[in-house]
């Protein structure tokens, strides 16, 4: 029976688009009732259509994760309409400025800024309010911190959000600790290169160069819902016991990167036996 999440309120950030709306459909499915934040309406609306036929409760509410105030208020308005807070997934996040104004030489310090307000500040301000109600509720709790697999590697022209993702997985193990008398896990979730808006313009450049979509060693592209399956364990009862980790659905690629994957393959005799 699906119902690894009966009766639990999760906020989710980022909840309009991609991996945010992969992770409430996900824990809908496991009778989690969903609080959906994002800066756009509309997309958040449309996320909750989406869940509206699995019997759960949904509401929306659109806010900006780097403004305190929306974070406090989303807070808020998920206790005062679905009653308490058990889960909160601090998703919401953006790219780092592509078509080379992302690296050090050419990065502004305006879109350094904007991007640490979102995807780090914004991770402190969502982590802080849902914290704060589950203390004041004493059952303990879940956050649930989206990093990357940038956070392990550089990359060309890219600095700000590799950092950025680096810093909330170091702040997860930080507030994991300060949290543990609380009974409340926090944990990191690392994706490798995933379909969603925000990766599909680098896709499409890829394929129009004739490269492979992905180097990973699995040798496909992620899905949300194979982000939403680790964020679904990390919500559940089944993580007791996980604190001030990061999982990595990434198909292997922090493990190591395949650059071709034709070659001469050695005889094995041992296949043959
Ligand atoms: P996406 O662009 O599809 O969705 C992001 C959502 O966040 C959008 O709905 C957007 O409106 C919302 N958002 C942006 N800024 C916000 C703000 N200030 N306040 C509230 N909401 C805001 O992106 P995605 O691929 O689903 O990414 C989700 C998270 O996963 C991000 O933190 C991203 O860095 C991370 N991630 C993505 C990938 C990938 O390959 N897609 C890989 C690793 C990590």
């Amino acid at each position: 029976m699906a119902d690894r999440l009966n009766g639990k309120v999760a906020l989710v950030t980022g909840s309009g688009s991609g991996i945010g709306r992969g992770i409430c459909m996900r824990f809908a499915e496991e009778g989690a009732h969903i609080c959906a934040m994002d800066l756009n309406r509309g997309n958040a609306e449309e996320t909750s259509r989406r869940l509206g036929s699995l019997g759960i409760k949904v509401h929306v509410v659109e806010g900006d994760v780097s403004r305190r105030e929306d974070c406090e208020r989303s807070v808020r308005e998920c206790v005062e309409t679905l009653g308490r807070l058990d889960i909160c997934c601090a998703n919401a996040g953006i790219g780092g400025g592509a078509g080379g104004a992302g690296g050090v030489l050419d990065l502004s310090e305006e879109s350094w800024a904007r991007v640490i307000a979102v995807n780090q500040t914004g991770v402190f301000l969502t982590c802080q309010a849902a914290a704060r109600q589950m203390v004041r509720q004493g059952q303990g709790g879940k956050l649930i911190i989206t990093s990357s697999v940038a956070s392990e590697r550089g990359s060309r022209q890219s600095l700000a959000y590799p950092a950025s993702k680096a810093a909330v997985r170091h702040m997860a193990k930080v507030m994991a600790v300060d949290l543990a008398e609380h009974r409340i896990n926090v944990n990191a979730i690392g994706p490798g290169l995933v379909e969603t808006p925000l990766t599909e313009a680098g896709i499409a450049r890829r394929a129009e160069l004739g490269q492979e979509a992905t180097n990973n060693p699995w040798g496909r592209l992620g899905q949300p819902r194979d982000v939403a399956n680790v964020a679904l364990f990390l919500a559940s009862d089944e993580s007791e016991f996980v604190t001030g980790g990061i999982i990595f659905p990434d198909g292997g690629s922090v493990a190591g990167q395949i650059r071709e994957r034709r070659y001469d393959l050695p005889d094995r005799p041992w296949l043959r036996q």
